[in-house]
């Protein structure tokens, strides 16, 4: 929304853009399926692919990517990187499960993450690379592995001035590390170093990867011979279509918990923000959807990097001279746009403190984990035939039916805590019964992340929508099947479409 209400317009994909500006798409689809549902859309998915790919292709001809399984649920995408020839990071025995009975192979699979004793006797069993987070699974394989030597890469963690990690041996505690390897090269096969940051911070990350050289080194010392470097993934989202009015909104939500604008956020919420005085400190919960570097820029700044101490040379070119293949393990970023979640709005109310609440059929554990905070608008499909008996607004209102309005997004759920948005959304209108509502981008960590049942509310179904032959296709997450060779999104969308640059639109029957 343009004008004096502040607004976060969400960058959307054109397909999905496309799909939402299709008249009648959404509302039948949840006709067809039910309300409210997740939406995965696998041609995005094979986009961000391929966008990664070309990044890698450019400049290391030895490479492989780890589609992180654990940013959503979805067979359907679990699918489409199986069907790209790629490989998968599974972080439990479910994960493994859905990954080998979407078709990939021991050899495709890469086991991540903390591991029990049950776990690590199936995976080696199972034979898929087992990513070590510390000395005692490492000692365990040792000790379980049968004939065969288990393939193992060795997680790191303590670098030079980044955050303490829960996961990976501490650098400090390598030494022990290696000798293990060295003794136990009979029962263990080392195939190399890998990391994982959570940070946007490119320093970060090529001090990690300079750090895992110097450990490549050693190992040759030890008799070892490395031949991958696991960079992790990490490598970010873009929520946002604009980033000067997502500023202009952050600032205004400091003014309004100074009390020095009308109020933001419901009850007492300060997103991590703390407030002294006459000042607000600190990073809010919601930082990430600030960025905007795409994740194919963020992965060539880093390959294109000089390291320290290599005269000059780049991350790509080094890992190249020391014939490391450099694996990559992103999950969010191979997600980005690649899912919606909609609902319909069952009524809209207000509360005592004159706060217009929209009530969902949906809760915030299916868009958000509880501690976050989703900053970018949700958009309204308004209904295309009203009945004038089911406007839904409470007359208390006392509101003309039109003109715009700062509300708040609320659940399903009998919970007071159970609103979608705690920060206040400005519409053009308030919404009405039977109105659906679209949250953009919430594919990765937002759909399948904290999803209860709470209530005894199932959790959303998930559909899997594509575009093909002139028309979007819907059909259930667990029946899709990727066509052999998946259309490029861009060359089969309808529309190009437009970026919209406010939180309504209106649908049209015909
Ligand atoms: C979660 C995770 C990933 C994926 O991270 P993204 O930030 O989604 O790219 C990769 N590797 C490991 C070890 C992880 O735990």
């Amino acid at each position: 929304m343009t004008g004096p209400f502040p607004a976060l317009p969400a960058k959307l994909h054109p397909l999905v853009s496309a799909f939402l500006d299709t008249p009648d798409a959404v509302a039948q689809t949840l006709t067809r399926f039910g309300s409210p549902a997740h939406l995965v859309f696998p041609q995005v998915f094979a986009e961000n692919l391929t966008s990664l790919r070309d990044v890698l292709d450019r400049r290391t001809p030895r490479h492989r990517i780890c589609y992180a399984h654990k940013v959503n649920q979805s067979r359907a995408l679990v699918r489409t990187a199986e069907q790209a020839g790629i490989t998968i990071d599974v972080a439990s025995t479910h994960e493994l499960a859905s990954a080998a009975g979407a078709g990939f192979d021991p050899p495709r699979i890469e086991v991540t993450g903390p591991k029990g004793e049950a776990f690590l006797r199936d995976l080696i069993d199972h034979g898929a690379t087992i990513n070590v987070d510390n000395l005692w699974e490492l000692r365990r394989i040792a000790e379980l592995a049968g004939d065969l030597p288990v393939p193992v890469l060795l997680r790191v963690a303590g670098f030079a001035a980044g955050q303490v990690s829960r996961f990976g041996v501490p650098l400090t505690h390598t030494r022990q590390a290696l000798d293990l390897l060295t003794e136990q090269c009979e029962h263990i096969e080392f195939l190399g170093f890998a990391f994982h940051l959570d940070s946007g911070d490119l320093g970060e990350r090529v001090r990690a990867i300079d750090a895992c050289l110097a450990l490549v080194e050693r190992a040759y010392d030890c008799g070892l011979a490395p031949s991958v470097l696991d960079i992790g993934g990490g490598f970010r989202q873009v929520f946002t279509a604009d980033a000067e009015q997502f500023d202009n909104y952050v600032l205004a939500l400091r003014e309004s918990l100074l009390g020095r604008r009308e109020p933001m956020s419901w009850g007492s919420n300060t997103f991590g923000y703390h407030i002294s005085g006459s000042a607000v400190h600190g990073t809010p919960v919601f930082h990430k959807y600030a960025n905007t570097v795409p994740a194919s820029t963020m992965l060539a700044d880093l390959l294109d990097a000089p390291l320290p101490g290599h005269g000059g040379r780049t991350v790509a070119q080094v890992t190249g001279d020391n014939l490391l293949e450099l694996w990559l393990e992103p999950g969010k970023s191979l997600v980005d746009h690649a899912g919606i979640t909609v609902a319909s709005v069952q009524f809209v109310k207000q509360t005592s403190d004159g706060s217009v609440l929209v009530n969902l059929d949906l809760s915030r554990d299916s868009v958000t984990p509880a501690d976050q905070e989703v900053m970018v608008d949700p958009i309204v499909l308004p209904r295309a035939v009203r009945q004038a008996a089911s406007t839904g607004l409470d007359p208390a209102l006392g509101r003309s039916e039109s003109g715009p309005v700062g509300v708040y997004f609320a659940g399903q759920l009998c919970l007071e805590r159970d609103l979608i948005t705690n920060h206040k959304v400005w519409l053009p209108a308030p919404p009405r019964s039977g109105d659906l509502i679209v949250f953009p981008n919430t594919g990765a960590y937002h759909m399948d992340l904290s999803a209860a049942s709470a209530s005894m509310h199932p959790p959303p179904g998930k559909l899997a929508v594509t575009y093909g032959a002139g028309d979007f296709q819907v059909v259930r997450d667990i029946d899709y099947e990727p066509p052999v060779a998946l259309d490029p999104p861009h060359s089969a969308i309808p529309h190009p479409g437009h970026r919209p640059t406010r939180p309504v639109r209106s649908v049209e029957t015909h």
